[in-house]
């Protein structure tokens, strides 16, 4: 079958969102090869059409109409990489897997947590796919995509070639990459994982310290962590299935020390994690918090009633309903402490 028939037109995305706005793609085409990734770019730039990526669709906010081709990655697949190595006995210390690009996240974190790999285990229940996972630098309790990617295979529409970015290359940042960047500049087919056999064994989230303290362990294992984790999130995030959301809506942002401590003289409850030295990372659904958002609703969307941080879409609304709250919420935030909150969410189609 040529491209042109494969072709879906006017194809409805609102189940490919989780915030469940209503969105139709001019085209849609799910790709399950690289063969077939190319051939869809060569038609595309043929018939002068737009190309778009999307992956589980759990970190854009959709345009009611997207003109051009809306490409998934479907391409499928993960292995160990080198089968040896994984053999404990070898007393090797990393594991490197291939996982391709239109992989489940989660699934993914739970089959290296069966084979007793370490590195991704508290990023369970990420939504989305693992194509997309470098494109903000994932991450939850400690763990981030930059600390375990290896290299990236990516498809490059300005050279029209297949390039490895080795970790270096990513330009990964918080919730930040060269990828995000660069929107629509690399596509993302396939990721090398570097996995360690042994667990860092420290759990510095309290939310993970006082459930191992409820149910009495004191040196979980990977899957109780990954357990837990699934559990704490469960408990405290809103199911998409459920309710529409797009997980954080907005990055911690990043002061200064001085700053911080300023600050911290007028609002002494100011929740806040070092980051790199000299500077402090805010708990940006504090200061929502602070500022009386939690639980408030506008029309169809509003603030979700147990984390201030993530904001929710009841049905029937649109994106500008959604921007226009976080509008409002960055000028509270603003004007009561000074700081500026960045979406974290990304614009589909990004112009
Ligand atoms: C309930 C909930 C909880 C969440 N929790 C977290 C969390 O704890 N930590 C966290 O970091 N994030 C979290 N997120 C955000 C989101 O799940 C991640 O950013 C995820 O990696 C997005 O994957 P996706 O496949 O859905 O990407 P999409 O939303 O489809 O796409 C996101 C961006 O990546 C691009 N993209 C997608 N696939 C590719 C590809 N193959 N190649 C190149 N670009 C691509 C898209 O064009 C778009 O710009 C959460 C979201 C929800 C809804």
């Amino acid at each position: 079958m040529s491209i042109e028939q494969k072709l879906q037109k006017n194809y409805s995305l609102q189940t490919s969102n989780t915030l469940g706005f209503s969105a139709f793609a001019e085209y849609f085409l799910a790709v399950r090869s690289e063969a077939e990734l190319v051939a869809a770019i060569d038609y595309a730039q043929q018939n002068d059409l737009a190309v778009r990526v999307l992956g589980g669709g759990s970190n854009v906010l959709m345009a009611p109409q997207i003109d051009g081709l809306v490409i998934r990655i479907d391409i499928m697949g993960k292995k160990v990489l080198h089968e040896g190595v994984a053999n404990r006995a070898l007393a090797t210390e990393v594991v490197d897997i291939v996982v391709g690009g239109g992989e489940n996240w989660h699934e993914t974190v739970e089959w290296s947590v069966a084979q007793s790999l370490s590195g991704m285990e508290t990023m369970a229940l990420i939504p989305g796919r693992v194509g997309a996972a470098p494109v903000q630098n994932i991450g939850a309790y400690g763990q981030e995509m930059k600390d375990i990617v290896f290299k990236v295979r990516a498809y490059q529409l300005e050279t029209g070639r297949f390039v490895e970015l080795f970790n270096d290359d990513c330009g990964f940042a918080y919730r930040d990459s060269v990828f995000k960047q660069s929107p629509g500049q690399f596509i993302i087919t396939e990721v090398v994982l570097r996995l360690s056999c042994h667990q860092d064994e420290s759990i510095r989230y309290a939310a993970l310290q006082s459930y191992f303290r409820d149910q009495g362990i004191s040196q979980p294992d990977i899957k109780q962590i990954f357990n837990a984790v699934c559990a704490v999130r469960r408990s405290k995030l809103p199911d998409p299935e459920l309710l529409g959301n797009a997980g954080s809506f907005f990055k911690n942002p990043v002061i200064t020390q001085t700053q911080f401590d300023q600050l911290k003289l007028q609002w002494p409850g100011l929740v806040a994690y070092p980051e790199n030295k000299g500077f402090m990372k805010l708990a940006a659904g504090w200061l929502i918090d602070q500022c009386d958002w939690k639980g408030k609703r506008v029309g169809h969307v509003g603030v979700y009633e147990k984390q201030a941080l993530v904001l929710v879409h009841f049905g029937g609304g649109d994106r500008t309903e959604l921007l226009a709250l976080a509008s409002d919420i960055q000028a509270s935030v603003l004007a009561t402490f000074s700081v500026e909150l960045e979406m974290e969410p990304q614009l589909f189609p990004f112009v």
